[in-house]
């Protein structure tokens, strides 16, 4: 279904993030997780893109498995970084073929696997390329995705700040140039503190941004994780309520995983109450702390499960 649909039915989506995994035995420890998961009826899924080559069928089998396996609706994530423009048609063409309905359009991550890559060799030099790209994209089979309109489309926002832009308020043209191309979403970097979010959803506003904003949400589970975490997300910021909570966890492993959840119930509680489109789950592949968040945010509340 296209994301306009799904995000245009009224009430905020849920919505789960996956990495393809790189070995069977990854591969059947995430359809565990999927299984459990899939019992949630998100109202979409994305899989992340690997920046640099290595990983890219990956993310193209995943999504198909999905689509051919789950009732769940994936949403490939696809970058810039590395490619040509024959390259993106061949992976949209396989997609469109696979019958995926969304792309998330992204610059990317520059590949840790390749130092000193020059980005001038990319025919897509910023994310705001790609979407226009993917807007006007027909495949060769003449079938077009959701009819007659495309592929629709998400792209990355940064309720802290966008890590390689200083200048907030060129941020923010270069996010409405995004929309402008033709993207039809926007999905959050992570971030801890709501204030943030809220912030951002106003300056969008203010910039003629109209389209739906999901937020990112990603609990923290260990201290080892947030570290991870802080090192991926470049810059994002975490408050000192959450730094205090888990201090006062210690070294036991099981009370700062459910103070991590906790921290992220809270926030989604508060999410929901200030009118969020939508919150996506970054899952890190597991189920556990979405299915804890969920039930306590009442969301499981009848079901069987
Ligand atoms: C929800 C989400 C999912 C993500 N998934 C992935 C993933 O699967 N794989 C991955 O590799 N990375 C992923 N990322 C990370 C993301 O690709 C990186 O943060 C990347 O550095 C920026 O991507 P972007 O889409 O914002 O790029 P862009 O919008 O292209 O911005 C990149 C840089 O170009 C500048 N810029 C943008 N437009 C212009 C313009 N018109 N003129 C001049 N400069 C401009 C921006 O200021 C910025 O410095 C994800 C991020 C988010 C928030």
């Amino acid at each position: 279904m296209h994301i306009s649909e799904i995000l245009g039915q009224g009430n905020p989506t849920f919505s789960f993030e996956f990495f393809p995994p790189a070995n069977p035995e990854a591969a059947d420890r995430l359809f565990e997780t999927i299984r459990e998961l899939e019992e949630l009826s998100p109202a979409f899924v994305s899989v992340t893109y690997g920046a640099g080559g290595g990983t890219r069928e990956l993310t193209h089998d995943l999504v198909v498995r999905l689509k051919t396996t789950t009732t769940l609706d994936p949403i490939p994530h696809l970058t810039c970084v590395c490619h040509s423009e024959a390259e993106i048609a061949e992976i949209l063409e396989k997609f469109a073929a696979a019958g995926v309905s969304n792309i998330l359009a992204l610059g990317g991550d520059p590949p840790r696997s390749m130092p000193g890559y020059d980005r001038a060799n990319d025919a897509f030099q910023h994310a705001s390329d790609l979407v226009g790209f993917v807007r006007n994209f027909a495949p060769q089979s003449g079938k077009k995705p959701n009819g007659d309109r495309g592929f629709g489309i998400g792209v990355a926002g940064f309720p802290e700040g966008h890590p390689a832009t200083p200048n907030r308020l060129q941020e923010m043209d270069y996010l409405k140039e995004k929309i402008d191309a033709g993207a039809d979403y926007i999905c959050t970097q992570l971030f801890f503190d709501n204030y943030d979010f809220y912030d951002f959803r106003d300056r969008c506003r203010l910039a003629g941004i109209d389209v739906p904003i999901i937020a990112g949400i990603m609990p923290v589970t260990s201290t080892t994780g947030m570290r991870r975490m802080a090192e991926l997300s470049g810059g994002s910021r975490f408050p000192a309520k959450l730094l205090r909570a888990l201090d006062r966890g210690g070294d036991d492993a099981e009370a700062l995983k459910q103070i991590g959840i906790h921290y992220a119930t809270e926030q989604c509680a508060g999410l929901l109450d200030q009118d969020v489109d939508g919150l996506h789950f970054y899952t890190l592949n597991r189920s556990d702390a979405t299915r804890q968040i969920y039930r306590s945010l009442g969301l499981l509340a009848g079901a069987d499960i």
